[in-house]
């Protein structure tokens, strides 16, 4: 008998009808390749997927963090015969040793002489015959021991299943600029749209020497801790000094926010065009600072080309912040570095700008010529 981990994806791709196909081989080259390195097998048996290997412990590790896998188990192989799956099953429940239990028995293998009904019945009776405190409950039962018959037969208890971090293969659904700051919200972001199968690149404004090298360190951290989950990634750091020192010259004093995130968007866009990527996407949330107004989200947009996304649009920051921990991007983002905002930020910005306004203010900057410097000046990092 070896043990194996039986990986189980998210429903929603069995709904995908025809491009299932896809989906899934997008996600066993995912798993593939945060895999490279270790020793392991993977195969299928009559359409599930198990991988076997020396450190089951490391590899159900990192299978966890793929996106589109639902939970993974840890289960044991023996042969397709009735006493080999009765002594497995028994084996479980005197580890687990739950109040009562129940067995559930999935068949794929029709020329295993008993069906689905009889061999929860015979498996769940050796159980009782072999211990005397052994309780059957097909309600609500506190463990249940479960019996795969395919080629071999796998049984496995729910009591050892592992929740894995669901959502998309990754690399299934289009591309995507992350604005990538320092703080906490933008990870967060990055982390939701990746899981949905958007594939990530990242861009940081860095306002050398208004914000230190430490908060570029940072944000390559944090982009380091993205690519745990994605495998690969770029981040382009961007040099925004020179556009920042223009607006405080020539803008008004409360209208400087607004205009550097038009910015902002200006350059995520002009990267995304040359780089082939489909949109972009914020760590905004609706009335959390003053510059993330409807007013304010509306003006910004305005300057994207491409459409711009927000999935933490109506987060309260507490959600934000636990998932920030789950992802384990916590510890990087409340780190002290200043990040070029805060240095340039208005004591009274606009709240409910308006785009005619704004647009008249711009019309004394070389709006263009600076946004090509800014991207001339781009700094590639692969993680
Ligand atoms: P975060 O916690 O992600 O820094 P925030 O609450 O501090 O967000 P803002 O500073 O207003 O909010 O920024 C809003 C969004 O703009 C960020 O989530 C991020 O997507 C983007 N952004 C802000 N500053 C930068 C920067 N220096 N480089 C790249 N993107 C940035
Ligand atoms: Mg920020």
């Amino acid at each position: 008998m070896r043990k194996l981990i039986l990986i189980k994806y998210a429903s929603e791709i069995f709904l995908k009808g025809l491009n299932r196909n896809k989906f899934e081989k997008k996600l066993k080259e995912n798993i593939k390749n945060v895999l490279k390195g270790m020793t392991y097998e993977f195969f299928i048996d009559q359409n599930r997927w198990f991988v076997y290997g020396e450190d089951l412990e490391e590899l159900a590790a990192k299978i966890r963090r793929v996106f589109g896998i639902k939970e993974i188990c840890i289960v044991n192989e023996v042969d397709a015969e009735m006493q080999f799956i009765k002594k497995a099953a028994l084996e479980l429940y005197n580890k687990v040793r739950p109040v009562d239990f129940k067995i559930e028995t999935n068949r794929a293998n029709k020329a295993f002489q008993h069906n689905s009904m009889e061999t929860s019945r015979e498996v769940g009776g050796y159980i009782l015959e072999n211990s005397e405190e052994a309780k059957v409950n097909v309600v609500n039962p506190h463990c249940k021991i479960l019996v795969e018959i395919r080629k071999k037969a796998y049984v496995y208890t729910d009591a050892n299943k592992i929740e894995a971090v669901g959502g998309m293969p990754y690399g299934m659904n289009g591309s995507t600029m992350l604005m990538l700051s320092g703080g906490i919200d933008s990870p967060v972001a990055g982390y939701m749209m990746a899981r949905r199968g958007v594939e990530l690149s990242c861009v940081y404004y860095h306002s050398h020497p208004y914000t230190s090298e430490r908060a570029k360190e940072k944000v390559m951290d944090l982009a380091k801790i993205l690519s745990g989950y994605t495998g690969k990634l770029k981040l382009y750091v961007i040099p925004f000094t020179e556009i920042q020192m223009e607006i405080m010259e020539k803008c008004r004093e409360d209208e400087l926010t607004i205009i550097m995130r038009r910015f902002m968007m200006h350059v995520a866009c002009n990267l995304s065009k040359k780089h082939g990527i489909d949109s972009v996407t914020t760590g905004e949330s609706i009335g959390q600072v003053a510059s993330q107004t409807m007013e304010g989200l509306i003006v910004s947009s305005d300057a994207a080309d491409r459409p711009v996304f927000r999935p933490l649009i109506a987060f309260d920051k507490t959600d934000i912040m636990d998932i920030s921990r789950e992802i384990g991007a916590y510890e990087t983002s409340i780190l002290p570095y200043e990040d070029c905002c805060t240095i340039f930020t208005p004591k009274h910005p606009k709240t409910k700008p308006r785009l005619k306004e704004i647009l008249a203010s711009e019309s004394s900057l070389e709006v263009d010529a600076l946004i090509e410097r800014a991207v001339e000046g781009v700094e590639i990092y692969d993680f």
